[in-house]
């Protein structure tokens, strides 16, 4: 027995590394088998050669043993025409002309499906002579040069033909020269014989080695695009087919008892190499030449044996948790955007914050996924009127995925619901709904980039549904909660002080930095306070730390410590402010010392309820229940049942949404909603950020007096 170190046994690094060399260690004292010796070339090699390679769908490479050695491909070739068929000709002109089913013999049985005038399937040489008759181009040398590029794009390199081994394949391969005359005599080929022949010896002795393999069977594992290239070598929808006929036909008459015992789509050919595909995770490539009595290497058989009992690579074992997909529910009673809001507006988003759900969704979206989604959402919207998804933590998703929101979507609908999206974006796993979303038109209700702005503006719809939407843009001093509490006589005092003043979309009302001098109240419009940070490549990065409407407040930290503006505000739209001079107030502090400590007063009251607020957020998102594991016991509904039964009926989209003011009493909370998490991270909370804002002041800006605010006290 040859002893040899294999090539990289010293350069094994890591488990799997590690684990290779002890797999490859155990089954190199294996040598049972023969050598094939039926094509004479074949029978020169050495017996004891023994290569084993992994590649991952991300491009990793393991090899160990004799993985560089290079030996003709033979019949593994065949899974790559076939593809390579079904690409140029589509599915049902390849199924006229090769069939699908295992014929239960060996590889060279000159067995033939007569009664639909086909071979039986492409993995046998029947059929994959069939299938090269189909390999295009207008010359010999030309379908050769499509042959050979049809391979290597899945080897990510160029492959080449072994010449020796060719011509002995030439010289003696007389059973195939009967195959192809007899699908010739009964119309199942077209083309002389010869010429097949030539192209389908030459593909069998095209040289890989089993990295080569490996990299092959990990493009089809990659859903048909090179893990090291990244370049496309064939179409994702007829994967499958080739992967199935693999399953079915690729071992021959032992096609069964492999998918039985290994369960891995597989191809062998008579050199000693097999490939095996674990789709969305590995291929696997092994060389060793001695054969068993089906033609396939005995070492590479054990090999994928192994491999595939070790690490429960069954294809037909699950290995999807569609449970998984809901990280956490949220409600928003407890969860609310970063909008500061009027304790008016607080106590309404306190009583029917119950009105939106917020669902942070992960992983993969699939049928099995998705379907629990849309099952848990249809169950949550028997309270809530508005259901946010939060898609920050989607990976993938699939056409069902798509399909079944659309559906969703168009259900509740008809019942008065809103299904609305954050972090949908058009280059994200499911860009294709958001296209098709913004085709339909209803886009700008439903999509928002960050889940803070879809939280805000269901906010919004439950405040002015709930609210009486008469002219909110005046404000008396007295309705502002910075001086609840002031007589009259106060709030004329401070009437005198007021400066209003007029800003335009986009322009900074206050830049971090600079001295607070003035501190404001929003009278119309809102504010958004940001930040800029400084990213690695030292470009600025905006983070939006809260948005003010009317009513709010923002600067007045400035009355204690007079200090420097911690955050730029910047108005969003035409924004009218008050103004009021820190100074003016001090300076009134002193003869009316009541202004002051009433002002104080309100401050403290304010602050100390919004870090109530923050904790009560903070406790929300930390407790953990899943609600999905106490469901409620309700009726059965299921849009999944009505999705089916109108497939095919035209969506009704209006794309302006029916507000929820419709039905006000409709659906008021009905008893806290468990809330879950698990190992959540803190997002920064709107209580905790108001309080970033609190602390943010003014600068001198111009000041307008075109706006004559109602300063009486109401
Ligand atoms: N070229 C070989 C033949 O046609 C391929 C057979 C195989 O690898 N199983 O006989």
């Amino acid at each position: 027995m040859d002893t040899r170190v294999p090539d990289n046994i010293l350069a094994s690094v890591g488990p799997i590394d590690h684990y290779l060399t002890a797999l490859h260690g155990r089954i190199a004292g294996v040598t049972d088998g023969e050598i094939a010796t039926y094509i004479p070339e074949l029978a020169k090699v050495d017996p004891e050669l023994f290569g084993i390679a992994i590649a991952t769908v991300d491009g990793k490479v393991y090899t160990v043993g004799d993985s560089s050695y290079s030996f003709t491909i033979q019949s593994i070739s065949k899974a790559f025409v076939y593809g390579y068929t079904l690409a140029e000709y589509g599915r049902d002109y390849v199924l006229s002309r090769i069939g699908v089913e295992p014929t239960g013999e060996a590889f060279n049985s000159i067995i033939l499906d007569e009664v639909h005038k086909r071979p039986f399937n492409p993995m046998v040489n029947a059929g994959a002579m069939a299938a090269a008759e189909l390999i295009k181009g207008d010359t010999p040398e030309a379908r050769i040069a499509t042959m050979l590029g049809a391979l290597s794009r899945f080897a990510g390199r160029s492959l080449h033909v072994d010449e020796s081994v060719l011509r002995s394949e030439q010289a003696t391969g007389h059973r195939n020269r009967a195959i192809a005359y007899m699908m010739l005599n009964s119309g199942m080929i077209h083309s002389p014989p010869e010429t097949i022949l030539d192209i389908y010896f030459r593909q069998c002795s095209v040289r890989v080695t089993c990295a080569d393999l490996a990299v092959m069977a990990a493009t089809f594992a990659n859903d048909g695009v090179n893990p090291l290239t990244g370049e496309r070598a064939l179409a994702r929808e007829y994967i499958q087919d080739v992967l199935t006929v693999m399953n079915s036909c690729g071992m021959y008459n032992y096609a069964g008892q492999w998918s039985y015992e290994i369960g891995m789509p597989a191809k062998s050919g008579v050199a000693g190499g097999i490939i095996a595909v674990i789709p969305g995770q590995i291929g696997i490539g092994v060389f060793s030449p001695r054969l068993d009595a089906h033609g396939h290497s005995v070492r590479g058989v054990r090999v994928c044996r192994e491999i595939s009992e070790t690490f429960g690579l069954h294809v037909f074992r699950n290995h999807t948790n569609s449970g998984a997909i809901i990280r956490r529910e949220l409600s928003g009673a407890v969860v609310r955007s970063k909008r500061m809001r009027t304790p008016k507006e607080r106590a309404l988003l306190d009583e029917r914050g119950e009105l939106i759900s917020l669902i942070e969704v992960q992983g993969g979206m699939f049928f099995g996924s998705t379907e629990r989604l849309v099952r848990r959402i249809d169950a949550l919207a028997a309270d809530a009127e508005f259901v946010i998804l939060d898609l920050r933590r989607v990976h993938d998703a699939d056409q069902a995925a798509r399909r079944l929101l659309l559906d969703l979507i168009e259900w509740l609908h008809e019942r008065d619901r809103r299904l609305i999206f954050a972090h949908l974006s058009p280059d994200g796993p499911l860009g294709p709904l958001h296209i098709e979303l913004i085709a339909r038109g209803v886009a700008d209700q439903m999509v928002f980039e960050h889940r803070d702005q879809a939280l805000e503006w269901c906010e919004n719809q439950l405040i002015s549904a709930f609210t009486d939407t008469s002219d909110r843009t005046k404000f008396s001093l007295g309705q502002l909660d910075i001086f609840a509490g002031l007589p009259r006589d106060d709030l004329r005092i401070l009437e005198g002080l007021v400066r209003p003043m007029v800003f335009e979309p986009g322009q900074t009302i206050v830049a971090e930095g600079d001295e607070a001098n003035l501190f404001f109240v929003v009278a119309r419009g809102t504010v958004t306070v940001q930040l800029r940070l400084k990213t690695e490549n030292d470009s600025e990065r905006i983070v939006r730390v809260a948005s003010l409407g009317p009513g709010v407040s923002f600067g007045e930290m400035a009355l204690l410590d007079g200090g420097h503006r911690s955050a730029d505000v910047v108005a969003d739209d035409r924004v009218v402010c008050y103004g009021f001079s820190v100074e003016e107030l001090r300076e009134v502090g002193q003869s009316h010392p009541r202004i002051f400590t009433t002002i104080l007063g309100n401050m403290m009251r304010d602050f100390s309820e919004r870090l109530r607020r923050a904790n009560d957020e903070i406790r929300a998102l930390r407790s953990s229940r899943a609600a999905q594991r106490r469901p409620k016991k309700r009726r059965m509904r299921a849009p999944m049942a009505a999705a089916s039964a109108s497939a095919s009926a035209a969506m009704r989209f209006s794309s302006a949404w029916r507000p929820a003011s419709t039905s006000p009493k409709r659906s008021i909370s009905s008893g806290a909603r468990a809330n879950m998490s698990s190992n959540a991270t803190l997002p920064i909370s709107s209580a905790a950020t108001s309080l970033w804002a609190i602390a943010v002041a003014v600068r001198r800006m111009p000041v307008k007096s075109d706006i004559s605010p109602t300063m009486s006290p109401a």
